[in-house]
C-alpha cells in the first residue's frame, strides 16, 4: 500500500539547511548589502567586484531558499531581504568576531558606484536615462 508521501523535515535539519545556506562568505556580504534594503544587482556588482554570473547564482541561491525577494524595473534588477529576521543570527555571528573593516570601506565605494540608486542619492541621473530623445533618432 501506497502511504501518503509528506516530507517531514526535522527542525534540526531546516536550521542545518539555513545555516548552510549562511555558511558562504559571498552570501553573507550579500546579504550585509541588503540590510539597509533593497539593491538592484548592479550595486552588488560594483560594490563586491563579483562577476555577474558568480552574483547571479549566489542570489538565485538565496532567494530559492525565501531569503530574498526579486523585481524587475526596466533594465534593473532589484534584490531585497524577504526574512529580515535572518540579521538577528547575523548579528549574533558579529558579536563573535571579525572584523568590521569591509563595511568601512563599503562607505568608500558607495560614493562612485554608478548604480541609478547611488546615482540618485548623489543628485546625479543615472546612466542610461538621461537620454530617451537618443533612442527616437
Ligand atoms: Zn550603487
Amino acid at each position: 500500500m501506497e502511504t501518503k508521501k509528506i516530507r517531514q523535515e526535522s527542525i534540526f535539519e531546516a536550521q542545518a539547511g539555513l545555516f548552510k545556506l549562511l555558511s558562504h562568505p559571498a552570501r553573507l556580504k550579500i546579504l550585509a548589502l541588503l540590510r539597509e534594503g533593497e539593491e538592484c544587482v548592479c550595486h552588488m556588482e560594483a560594490m563586491l567586484g563579483y562577476r555577474q554570473a558568480y552574483l547571479s547564482q549566489q542570489l538565485a541561491l538565496l532567494r530559492e531558499s525565501g531569503v530574498l525577494e526579486m523585481r524587475r524595473e526596466g533594465w534593473n534588477v532589484y534584490y531585497r531581504v524577504a526574512r529580515p529576521e535572518i540579521y538577528r543570527i547575523l548579528d549574533a555571528a558579529y558579536t563573535v568576531g571579525g572584523s568590521l573593516d569591509e563595511l568601512r570601506l563599503w562607505e568608500e565605494k558607495k560614493k562612485s558606484c554608478e548604480c541609478p540608486k547611488c546615482c540618485r542619492a548623489r543628485g546625479e541621473t543615472p546612466a542610461g536615462e538621461d537620454t530617451p530623445l537618443a533612442l527616437t533618432e
